[in-house]
């Protein structure tokens, strides 16, 4: 770890001194209230019922949680969704509040009101619902970030019908897999969209996916790229069917708290990506609390979260958690870096945003190109920073407090999963101390354990498996398991290893099929990889173990210099004192690899398996999950010449 003040400005890191909220935030706070967590904790789980209220509900709910049969969240109640997150404001007085703005990629803005969001998402499910489409059928969209797309969320969550949203970045073949998973019968995509200022189709790899699978797919087309193509008989356009039904209402459809709002599949990053399911009352009460509580939104903010919607970060904190809560959401279509470097901050005081949820490796990514790109915009509009994804080490965090946050936002370091729906571990902002390097506290009405290999408790400060020991209300149908019939009996094993201060905050060390066995010792790859990136000039690292022929573990570091490093060679050594010196001779990488980039899922995780597999000399065929899949050759040349 580096010590005292580096020349690029940063304060250590190293001290762990918790960070109290600033006071400024704390006066206008949503939760101030330092008692929550007991009080959750002595009403669980009516205590849930705090979540619910933030709903409007058109039949309420007999019991919060019913574990008698499975477990169900609300039981009895029934709400819609797109109501929730539409209608009611509009009811409320404030149709001509912002609900979206959108910045494309080419520079375009658009915004539309609550009320020109209640428009558009009533003519599309009127014309979804002359089509054909009824509750409880699967909606498939295959598009960039374009406002149409939380339109079609909210459509059909409007008709009750369940939405699966597949990421535009995919394969023909990955979208067919998931037509053919779920057996959806209706596309929403469009011709194509731009990246880096480049048209790219997407209706050609819509044709083939829809090619791919048994059932006839209808497919209404948005008109992305305005250009003079034609769409033949198979599509029917998007504006041409919003037009049609323009002016149309459709009564919001009642739903169960416990029916599906829509189908999503996880990351990838441990393996082939699984489907998730989630419900109506429990997963949008769950987002519409953490919105509140933890992003600290209410009606007139403006929030941004970076993550394309295709995403569980997209869905909980791009549309549903804001929309609930009458906010304003702004989307964007592009990359952090294009047309510059500068490009989230511009956005970010072009719409006065107030809060700002982002990735870690989208904050390594600043770091690497340096401070001058946020110095360029006025961002003291914001008044809130998240994160979430990957574990923050240190360096980044306290780079993000002093570039970003000015020191004077609280930042909120978010642990949660696709499964999980919304957020679960985190301090909250205006009661708890930040801690960089430790997400919090599991949030009011979350239980979670740190186990150790025999299933019990480890000791504060061990390393171990994170477990969550209550159900949530946001968690996906089916997850976990029990024991017996009682709540208490109910587990769930994250997949993520973690250890326990005396704190209570938890740290999170990485994925557990991640852990590497050094000289008999367990070590997280986090722990490694925060000693690294704390070495001046360097911006992201990524450790894997690879096993030799005595079974003795060769450590293997791919590590990405910051723009401004100079040459790399003395950085080698430095990487291999600085681990020395953190955690022991013994963890010090055997071979350092230097690269521009890592291997990254498209929700921006770095995927070690492949890492593993270059440094084991193997071929990497499926590189279909990677945002960059070009690395991969380049790292496999780079491996091959050093090692
Ligand atoms: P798959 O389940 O297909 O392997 P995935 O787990 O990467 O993919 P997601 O559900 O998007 O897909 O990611 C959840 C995981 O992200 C968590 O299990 C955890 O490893 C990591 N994660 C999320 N937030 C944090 C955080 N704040 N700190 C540390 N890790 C985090
Ligand atoms: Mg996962």
């Amino acid at each position: 770890m580096n010590e005292g003040t580096s020349s690029t400005g940063r304060s250590s890191a190293a001290d762990g001194t918790p960070i109290d909220p600033p006071a400024s935030f704390v006066a206008r706070a949503n939760v101030t209230d330092g008692s929550l967590r007991d009080a959750f904790a002595e009403r669980w789980p009516e205590c849930w019922d705090r979540a619910a209220d933030f709903l409007d509900w058109t039949s309420p709910y007999d019991r919060v949680l019913d574990a008698a049969n499975g477990y169900d969240w609300f039981a009895g109640g029934t709400l819609n969704a797109s109501y929730n997150c539409v209608d009611r404001h509009v009811e409320a007085g404030r149709k001509s509040h912002a609900a979206l703005k959108w910045e494309g990629c080419l520079g375009e803005t658009r915004t539309y009101t609550y009320h020109d969001l209640y428009r558009e998402v009533n003519a599309l499910a009127a014309a979804l619902r002359a089509r054909g489409v009824e509750a409880g059928d699967v909606v498939t969209t295959y598009m960039p970030v374009l406002p149409e797309l939380p339109v079609t969320m909210l459509a059909c969550a409007r008709l009750g019908a369940v939405h699966s949203v597949v990421f535009a970045g995919y394969s023909a073949d990955a979208l067919a897999m998931r037509l053919a998973d779920t057996g959806s019968t209706c596309l929403l995509t469009c011709d194509g969209y731009y990246r880096r200022g480049t048209a790219h189709d997407l209706k050609r790899k819509a044709d083939n996916a829809c090619l791919d699978v048994p059932q006839s797919v209808d497919r209404l087309i948005v008109d992305r790229l305005d250009d003079d193509r034609t769409y033949g008989d198979n599509y029917v356009e998007y504006a041409t069917l919003v037009d049609e039904y323009g002016g149309e209402t459709v009564d919001p459809v009642p739903r169960e708290a416990t029916d599906p709002l829509f189908v999503i599949y996880t990351s990838g990053t441990t393996g082939r990506p699984k489907a998730v399911r989630h419900t109506t009352g429990g997963y949008l009460a769950q987002v519409a609390w953490t919105s509140h509580a933890v992003l600290d939104l209410e009606p007139g903010d403006t929030h941004l979260c970076s993550a394309d919607v295709g995403w569980i970060t997209g869905h909980s904190y791009v549309v549903y958690g804001p929309l609930a809560l009458g906010a304003t959401t702004v989307l964007y279509e592009g990359t952090p870096d294009y047309p510059e470097r500068d490009h989230l901050w511009g956005i970010v005081e072009r719409n006065a945003v107030d809060v700002f949820y982002t990735a870690p490796s989208v904050i390594r990514a600043f770091m690497k190109w340096g401070a001058e790109y946020p110095e360029r915009h006025d961002l003291s509009s914001l008044r809130l920073l998240g994160t979430v994804g990957e574990p923050v080490d240190e360096t980044t965090w306290r780079w993000y407090y002093d570039h970003i946050a000015n020191g004077e936002c609280p930042i909120v370091d978010t642990w949660w999963q696709t499964e999980t729906g919304g957020i679960l571990v985190s301090t909250l902002p205006g009661v708890d101390p930040m801690r960089p390097g430790a997400a919090g506290p599991p949030l009011p009405g979350v239980s979670a354990d740190v186990l150790g290999p025999r299933g019990t408790s480890v000791d504060a400060g061990e390393a171990g498996s994170l477990v969550l020991t209550r159900p949530c209300p946001g968690m996906a149908v089916g997850l976990g398991e029990s024991t017996g019939e009682a709540p208490a009996d109910w587990r769930y094993v994250t997949g993520d290893a973690a250890a326990v201060g005396a704190d209570g905050y938890i740290r999170l060390l990485g994925r557990e099929g991640n852990a590497l066995n050094v000289a008999g010792r367990r070590l997280g790859t986090r722990e490694i990889e925060a000693a690294i990136v704390g070495v001046e000039g360097i911006a992201e690292a990524a450790v894997v173990g690879v096993e030799g022929p005595q079974r003795d573990t060769a450590l293997y570091a791919y590590v990405t210099p910051q723009r401004d490093a100079g040459p790399v060679s003395p950085l080698r050594e430095r990487v291999r004192e600085a681990v020395a010196a953190a955690i022991g001779g013994f963890a010090a990488p055997d071979v350092v690899v230097f690269t521009p980039d890592l291997p990254k899922t498209r929700s921006g995780k770095v995927l070690r398996r492949h890492l593993r597999r270059i440094a084991d000399g193997e071929a990497v065929s499926d590189t279909g999950s990677l945002r960059n899949p070009e690395i991969v050759g380049e790292l496999e040349s780079i491996v091959d010449s050093v090692s």
